[in-house]
């Protein structure tokens, strides 16, 4: 018998912080870089899948009331535009990529056996393509470790790092994503981290 354990809790521990504005609020804002606090601005809602959880979550929003603009604090577990969390969707590529198990084995390792492949091709597609920039981007975090392919070696970096890690470094640093902004997002990544996520796939 296997319990589900981890994301439960923290998904839990997610929705009880997030109720409090005072919690994680920025104290400048990072598009005018005006220096005072934002204020709340309520929430928006989004859909999430983790291994534990499937329903909507909340996320916060401020607002700079010296520019008018609104600041979403996504949730470091949630991926922008993506509908599965980053547990959910590392623990299928590295079960399919790495460990070379079929598409339904490896949909079972990430506890989603009622999933449809076509999902889990489609993130295998996505970080195939984002490979090469990760395996670069991630330098900094971990060493390069001897591998066949970019696939392998970005895989086993974001594994010796943590992807939830690598996601935080990625996306703050360099406002890249773990399987790459969808195009109609790549014109203006500043923007998009800013916008409510799209939850489609
Ligand atoms: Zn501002």
């Amino acid at each position: 018998m296997q319990i589900l354990h981890p994301f439960a809790g923290s998904m839990q521990r997610y929705s009880e912080e997030v109720s409090d504005p005072d919690r994680y609020r920025p104290d400048h804002c990072p598009q005018c870089k005006a220096k005072h606090p934002l204020t709340g601005h309520g929430f928006y809602h989004r859909t999430l899948v983790d291994t534990a959880f499937d329903g909507i979550i909340r996320v916060r929003r401020y607002l700079c009331r010296s520019c008018k603009r609104t600041v979403s604090l996504l949730p470091e577990f949630a991926l922008p535009w993506l509908r599965f969390s980053i547990s959910v969707i590392a623990l299928f590529l590295v079960a399919r990529l790495l460990n070379e198990f079929t598409l339904k084995a490896a949909a079972r390792a990430a506890a989603q056996t009622a999933m449809a492949y076509q999902r889990g091709q489609f993130w295998i597609r996505r970080f195939q393509k984002q490979a090469p920039t990760l395996s670069l981007a991630l330098t900094p975090l971990a060493a390069p470790p001897e591998a066949a392919d970019f696939v392998s070696r970005a895989l086993r970096m974001l594994e010796s790092t943590g992807w939830i890690t690598a996601h935080r470094f990625l996306f703050s640093q360099l406002r890249a994503h773990l399987l790459g902004w969808p195009a109609f997002h790549a014109t203006d990544a500043r923007r998009t981290t800013l916008a409510p996520a799209y939850s489609t796939s």
